[in-house]
């Protein structure tokens, strides 16, 4: 049967029709969470699910500058296509654009039928895959913070300079409304969006994500980030997610809270065990500090990533644990039963969420299988380097970790490693080879 008779499309571009939806926009991840789409008109949404829209193999591989970077698979293969079909069971109407949908693209490689390494989400459901042949569901609490910007003649300035306004909402730190704007279409669009706030620093937000299973959790954090950055660039705006993107203000974390499933019982909790936490949630905790280095690769993905660490900073600088302890990388949140879980802060907002939730996941359920134990838990204010490791502090550092760390690039996949590994280390290159605006400033007047 041709998918023009489908009569499962069909139900969906009737469903479309009545909705007034005549566009359905197919998205999907490239290797940095940034969305990829095309615009099929809804009289073509059949033949795109039969024959798959075709991309360049190496969108996968091209720099926010636009540039090819020679990533194994892309031009030395001569630039061959993916196959992205959409899935319409994904479809969502985007309420801010009448009649246009976004649907979620699953991606194969059309030569062989099977998914390609660099594809965030396949990534993913490989780590959720392993986790399910222990029996283990991991479910995910994204919580991101970002800035919004304005036009000022000289660039981007920070929305609403004002200081002092950390949880605050309404119109003090957000004279127009932004926040109240943003959350209603979120949840519109069927994001499961729960609540938001001005966070600490001026024209910074945090929008936090209802939890969810992760594979669900990192999909409706890839639409919120790029639904947040639409609905600012629609008033004229720049929301950006990027780790740190100003000298005088603090950046903005990509907190994941998690827990683990199974039959239908958290099992993080117990509380006959020391903390209330189970011998899987320390085993857990402990398989994310021996892996941090080589994750942060993964949720600290910018060179501009690792000028968010530090002391003081409520983001991490040292690899350390905590009970309800902000100042530590992974807190474990006061509640306990359904609610056990750890928040890993280590994540800044710009990483890709398949990432990071694969990462998270993958070097916990490492430590589970190792029966890792955590040292104790961090006392009292941390940033303390006499207690605990310093984390990677450049983003070479960190993708040497990552290349050195064996365990975990096996369970992540070497095709995957490699190419993000060639991928990232352009992007030092290109960055070496730049002269900032520091090094201006700072030579060009006494030299
Ligand atoms: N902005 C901090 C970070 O970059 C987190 C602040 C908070 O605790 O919410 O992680
Ligand atoms: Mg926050």
């Amino acid at each position: 049967m041709s998918t023009h008779d489908d009569p499962d499309i069909h139900r969906h571009t009737t469903r479309l029709t009545e909705l007034g939806v005549d566009v359905v926009r197919v998205v999907y991840p490239d290797l940095i969470g940034a969305d990829r789409a095309r615009d099929v008109l809804v009289d073509h949404l059949a033949g795109a699910c039969e024959h798959g829209l075709a991309f360049c193999r190496a969108v996968y591989h091209t720099s926010p500058q636009g540039d090819v970077v020679p990533v194994a698979g892309g031009l030395d293969a001569g630039l061959p296509d993916i196959s992205v079909r959409p899935d319409l069971a994904t479809i969502r109407a985007l309420p801010w654009e009448p009649g246009v949908a976004w649907c979620l693209g699953e991606v194969i490689d059309p030569a062989t039928g099977e998914t390609v390494p660099e594809s965030p989400r396949d990534l993913l459901r490989g780590v959720l895959d392993r986790c399910a042949e222990h029996g283990l569901r991991p479910v995910a609490g994204p919580e991101l913070e970002y800035f919004l910007c304005e036009r000022s003649p000289t660039g981007w300035r920070r929305y609403a300079e004002a200081p002092g306004n950390v949880y605050t909402a309404g119109r003090r730190g957000d004279p127009d409304g932004h926040l109240l704007r943003t959350l209603r279409h979120l949840r519109d669009l069927g994001l499961d969006v729960s609540m938001g706030n001005h966070e600490f620093s001026s024209g910074q937000f945090e929008i936090n994500l209802a939890h969810g299973e992760a594979l669900d959790a990192a999909d409706r954090t890839f639409l919120f980030k790029s639904a947040v950055k639409e609905l600012a660039r629609a008033e004229g705006r720049l929301a950006t997610f990027m780790a740190k993107p100003f000298n005088d203000e603090g950046g903005s974390g990509f907190h994941l809270h998690l827990s683990c499933e199974s039959d239908g019982r958290n099992r993080f909790d117990d509380p006959s065990a020391p903390y209330g936490l189970s011998a899987t949630a320390r085993h857990a905790v402990a398989g994310v500090l021996a892996h941090a280095p080589a994750l942060t690769a993964l949720a600290n993905p910018t060179i501009n990533s690792y000028k968010r660490f530090g002391p003081d900073t409520l983001a991490p600088w040292l690899i350390d644990w905590g009970l309800d302890n902000r100042s530590a990388m992974l807190r474990i949140p006061p509640e306990r039963g359904t609610g056990a879980r750890f928040e890993l802060r280590l994540g800044d907002a710009g990483a890709n969420p398949y990432l990071l939730i694969a990462g998270t996941i993958a070097a916990a359920l490492l430590g589970i299988h190792a029966g890792q134990e955590p040292p104790p838990p961090l006392e009292g204010y941390g940033y303390d380097t006499s207690r605990a490791a310093v984390l990677p502090m450049t983003l070479a550092d960190a993708l040497d970790a990552f290349e050195a760390d064996a365990e975990l690039t096996d369970l992540l996949g070497k095709g995957f490693t490699t190419s993000y590994l060639a991928y990232k280390r352009n992007e030092i290159e290109r960055f070496h080879r730049h002269v900032t605006d520091w090094e201006f400033t700072e030579y060009a007047h006494h030299l």
